[in-house]
């Protein structure tokens, strides 16, 4: 069996050490900075949160929380991800149930690396005629954008290696730790 060591400085995950990127105070109080921001532009407009799964599920649960109006959230699935590259086609696997014609959509993403996830969903989006979209992401690598996306709110933007926390995982684990921890260089 595996050890799990975690400390507030270093958690180990599978075979790899990572490093404190975030503490978990910080990541709540830019949450709540967003939180409040989207408060301002869409608290009259009963705004549809659509969760990307599966890392944006912790980010869009504070997130909303953050939100004082009324609000509805929905998931949808899309794509794969495994180890610690970017690969393979972005594909919807889970649709929305929601009808969003006419809707003010806030898109929640947990991290745009190349951007072809939130760039693939944006079309799909477009062509359901929300009344708007806004775009927010956890984190964003800029060094990485491949793919033209605009995202409105950015929590944070960070370094090109990989990270894990606040939903993100590496092969499974880490989702739960409420900080963002980075790979350790080798
Ligand atoms: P993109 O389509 O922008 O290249 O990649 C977006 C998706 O790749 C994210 O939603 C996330 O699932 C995954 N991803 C990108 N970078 C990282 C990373 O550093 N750590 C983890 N755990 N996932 C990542």
């Amino acid at each position: 069996m595996e050890t799990y060591t975690h400390s507030r400085d270093h958690v180990q995950l599978h075979d790899r050490l990572f490093t404190t990127l975030l503490p978990a105070e910080q990541v709540q109080e830019r949450v709540r900075e967003i939180g409040a921001e989207l408060t301002g532009l869409y608290r009259e407009k009963r705004p549809l949160f659509v969760s990307i799964l599966s890392g944006a599920f912790v980010f869009a649960a504070d997130l909303m929380r953050a939100f004082d109006g009324d609000c509805e959230v929905g998931f949808v699935k899309l794509s794969s991800y495994s180890g610690t590259r970017s690969t393979g086609d972005v594909q919807t696997v889970m649709g929305l149930q929601n009808d969003l014609r006419d809707r003010h959509i806030i898109v929640v993403e947990d991290i745009v690396d190349t951007g072809r996830t939130l760039h693939f969903f944006l079309n799909h989006l477009r062509s359901q005629q929300p009344a708007s979209i806004c775009t927010v992401a956890f984190l964003r690598k800029p060094e990485a954008a491949a793919f033209p996306v605009q995202v409105d709110f950015v929590g944070f933007d960070i370094e090109d290696r990989f990270v894990v926390g606040y939903g993100l995982d590496y092969d499974g684990l880490g989702r739960n730790l409420p900080g963002v921890y980075h790979l350790s260089a080798p």
